[in-house]
């Protein structure tokens, strides 16, 4: 298998869109990185690029070390898998799986092995003399992973790979490539738009936003440490809460104050980088989760909000409220056993350890 490395691409089309700006990454050797970020982001881009299906206007791409700029697509050892299959359909499963190999020369004995092999790790067996049409979308995902692992490639590339799912199918194909990356201990490189696609199943994730990178980390840091706005508040769902207000000083102690109704102690551990903001702009991130119950509805100074119930949706072991203070909508989510009345106040507390703090006009994190 084999490491990446992507120094300083950018991507600029003849018709002068730049969709991808200086972006260095390295893809260690067997890791499983996502690209994730919005539509138009430039996350299909670098990966075309990355298999050598889009020209590179500069930066280099590495393989094993090796330049592979101008290597021709079919020499760079990469397998990719896109979001339609893109199967033959006049062709059963096994010919699918088995043509790239036969293009390229293999012996008709090790394309069966290979097959039959990777018929048997995506569980595909009963299906091989079958035609694409009759398999459900799932299978049909599986038999174009399936023309990927038999060219045993240096590195995957999936592009949207589920896109095309139902919302169960998705979940299910969701293990199963996690559990084929552990198996065939590849490297891969996985662009999706999904935020959860990209917590469940990355090593790192690579967030991306308007053709840069806005933060590479593992899950649990793009979520509890989030370098900026953007990615506070794409990773995470329902969003993180933005709440826009200014830093203010009473009784030698600072609070965050939306100059409304919302009064926020800000934590001794952000009172050093938080000083320079007194009396000035700041945004303010609290995830949904990140509230707490108020049991007696008492107002507690500096740690609770009190806002109108607008809408309740109770998702089984939680709920979501929407809250309107009169100035902001904010969300809320809860273990409440009982629905709280529409239109009436409802008192939360903030877990005040796990608040975010932004500056408004660089949109970077205050630490
Ligand atoms: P999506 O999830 O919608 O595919 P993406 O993050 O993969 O989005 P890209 O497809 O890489 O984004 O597109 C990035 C930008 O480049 C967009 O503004 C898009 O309109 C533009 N773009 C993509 N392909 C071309 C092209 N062939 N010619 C000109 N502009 C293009």
């Amino acid at each position: 298998m084999a490491k990446v490395e992507l120094k300083n691409l950018t991507k600029t089309y003849p018709d002068g869109v730049t969709a991808v700006k200086d972006v260095t990454i390295t893809i260690e050797d067997k890791e499983f990185v996502v690209l994730v970020g919005p539509s138009g982001c430039g996350k299909t881009t670098t990966l075309r690029m990355v298999a050598g299906l889009e020209e590179i206007t500069s930066g280099e791409i590495l393989i094993d070390r090796k330049l592979v700029n101008n290597v021709h697509p079919k020499d760079r050892d990469i397998a990719m898998v896109f979001q339609n299959y893109a199967l033959y359909p006049h062709m059963t499963v096994y010919k699918n799986m088995a043509f790239g190999l036969m293009l390229r020369g293999v012996s008709k004995q090790e394309i069966d092995k290979r097959v039959r092999e990777a018929g048997e790790i995506l569980g595909l067996t009963d299906y091989l003399n079958a035609k694409p049409r009759v398999l459900s979308g799932g299978q049909r995902q599986r038999v174009a992973v399936g023309r990927a692992i038999v060219r045993n490639p240096k590195v995957f590339l999936f592009d949207e790979p589920l896109s095309n799912l139902d919302a169960k199918m998705r979940v299910q194909m969701r293990a199963e490539i996690s559990k084929l990356h552990h198996q065939l201990k590849a490297t891969i490189i996985y662009v999706t738009h999904d935020q959860i696609e990209a917590m469940t199943m990355g090593d790192r994730i690579v967030v991306m936003n308007n053709g840069t990178v806005q933060q590479v980390g593992t899950p649990l840091e793009l979520y509890h440490k989030p370098a900026n706005k953007f990615v506070a508040g794409f990773i995470g769902s329902p969003p993180m809460n933005m709440i826009e207000g200014i830093i203010v000083v009473k009784n030698e102690k600072m609070y965050f104050t939306d100059t409304h109704n919302i009064e926020i102690i800000v934590p001794e551990n952000l009172e050093e980088p938080i000083k320079t903001y007194i009396n000035k702009k700041i945004v303010l991130g609290i995830r949904p989760e990140d509230f707490i119950i108020n049991q007696n509805q008492v107002l507690q100074k500096g740690l609770s909000i009190s806002a109108d119930v607008e809408v309740v949706e109770p998702m089984g072991s939680e709920m979501n409220l929407y809250l309107n203070t009169g100035k902001n909508i904010i969300t809320v989510k809860l273990k409440l056993t009982n629905e709280p009345p529409i239109g009436k106040p409802f008192i939360v507390n903030i877990d005040n350890g796990k608040i975010h703090f932004f500056d408004p006009i660089s949109e970077q994190t205050i630490i």
